[in-house]
């Protein structure tokens, strides 16, 4: 068979880059296609300590250190009036490579990327975005624009689809579950002026829980800029009087005590965006001559931060996989059977996590200011990215959901957040 290139990689955020300098780590040739020119905006700036884990095998973790991003060492709780809560310390986690991670400006941090996977050798065409595609027993045909406007086609081995939320292949083979009970929407943008935390770890996430449902997150992405956002469930949403999207994020700022403190001398910086966040899952992740990686497979709600590290983490494993492939001349969806399990495993393990954030009984545990110290180690141990842990790890992360599912009827923990059916818990 005669290919234009051994595989194709259809977008060029974090989940792209990552599949396509690991398919040229591993010796194919490889064409990235971005529709997008870069550097370009993207939200998701906070990272996970199982990032450095992708850093190292993508030849990034010098890269990563040299660009100067804010560290991060976890995250601090706060309650809506900032009389409770905890910190998250990912450095007391003994099963990652490195605790410490960073909050990234997307622009910066997804043309890194993207350089480095042209430095692997990679074919990185920006402004191409692929329209269509078509699987025959021998190639992955596709159809590509270019500036919006010439056309051409190319044929590959296969093609690994990173389109984020945008879902080229989920759209065409209806692929997409959406999760109900997590139809959030989230109103964000980028403030100079705003404090950073006093004393150590200046630059870890405050993640803020409302009086309501909802909850902020302040991330400090460079030395001057914080990103500010509210993650509101729909129905919350829904019931904000009428305004621009500026006067939604003011109001929402202006009734979280806590926020509105920090706040009170911000300059915003970019207009307001509102992102439609709501979670969804795939029947499968991969198919004949085809294969999902990051969003484009699944996405989940991004209280705690793990976007970009899933992204990384199965672009790597989707490279593999396709590298397995080639060896054993077999593209069918029967050998990426193994794949498919190990993507569901990841999200449901997260999205146990991201479900029960969702639920008073649950915010009562995980913002008590002193929990059983070995059990909130094994949650933060799964938070900082290291879904797979160790069995001892899985069992006490299954002792805090038997008690958060215990603190429904008896209360043994602080009552701190409401349950009236106006605080709009799903
Ligand atoms: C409100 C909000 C807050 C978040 N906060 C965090 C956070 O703090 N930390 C975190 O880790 N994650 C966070 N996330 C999640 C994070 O943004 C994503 O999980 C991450 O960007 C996924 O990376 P990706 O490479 O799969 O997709 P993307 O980063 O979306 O990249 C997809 C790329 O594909 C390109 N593309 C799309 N269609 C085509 C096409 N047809 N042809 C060619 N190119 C195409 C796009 O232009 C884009 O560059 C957040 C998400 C939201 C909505």
């Amino acid at each position: 068979m005669n290919y234009d290139f051994d595989f194709a990689v259809a977008g060029g955020g974090p989940a792209g880059s990552s599949a396509a300098i690991a398919l040229a780590q591993h010796g194919h040739s490889v064409i990235l296609l971005e529709r997008e020119a870069f550097p370009r905006f993207h939200i998701g700036e906070s990272l996970l300590s199982t990032a450095n884990e992708a850093f190292a095998a993508l030849g990034l973790a010098k890269k990563m250190e040299a660009a100067n991003f804010p560290v991060k060492w976890g995250a601090r709780l706060f309650t809506h009036d900032g009389l409770s809560g905890r910190g998250v310390d990912f450095a007391t986690v003994t099963e990652v490579m490195r605790p410490q991670t960073y909050q990234v400006p997307r622009s910066e941090f997804d043309r890194i990327l993207m350089d480095r996977a042209r430095e692997a050798g990679v074919d990185v065409r920006e402004r191409h975005r692929v329209i269509a595609c078509d699987f025959t027993p021998d190639a992955a045909v596709l159809e590509v624009t270019r500036n919006d406007e010439e056309r051409f086609t190319m044929r590959v081995r296969a093609l690994v689809d990173a389109t984020g939320r945008q879902g080229l292949l989920a759209k065409k083979f209806n692929l997409r579950t959406d999760e109900p009970r997590l139809a959030n929407i989230a109103i964000f943008s980028h403030y100079a002026n705003v404090p950073l935390i006093e004393g150590e770890r200046p630059n870890d996430i405050r993640i803020v829980a409302r009086a309501d449902s909802g909850w902020f997150w302040l991330i400090p992405i460079s030395a001057e800029l914080m990103s500010v956002g509210v993650v509101l469930p729909k129905n919350l949403f829904l019931q904000m009087p009428d305004g621009t999207n500026e006067e939604r994020l003011d109001r929402a700022i202006a009734d979280t005590p806590l926020v509105a403190r920090l706040m009170k001398d911000a300059r915003r910086e970019w207009p307001v965006r509102v992102e439609k966040d709501f979670s969804y899952r795939a029947s499968t992740y991969a198919g004949d001559r085809w294969i999902l990686a990051g969003d484009a497979g699944s996405f989940l709600d991004p209280v705690f931060s793990t976007g970009v590290s899933i992204a990384m983490e199965s672009g790597i494993e989707a490279a593999a996989e396709l590298d397995r492939a080639v060896r054993r001349n077999d593209f069918s969806a029967r050998n990426f059977a193994a794949f498919s399990r190990r993507q569901r495993r990841r999200y449901e393990t997260f999205r146990q996590f991201v479900i029960g954030f969702y639920s008073p009984q649950f915010r009562d545990l995980f913002f008590d200011p002193e929990p059983p110290r070995r059990m909130f180690r094994a949650v933060v141990t799964v938070l900082s990215g290291r879904w797979n842990a160790r069995p001892a790890t899985r069992f006490m992360n299954s002792l805090f959901f038997a008690l958060v599912a215990l603190q429904k009827r008896f209360k043994f923990a602080r009552s701190r957040f409401r349950r009236d059916a106006t605080a709009g818990y799903p």
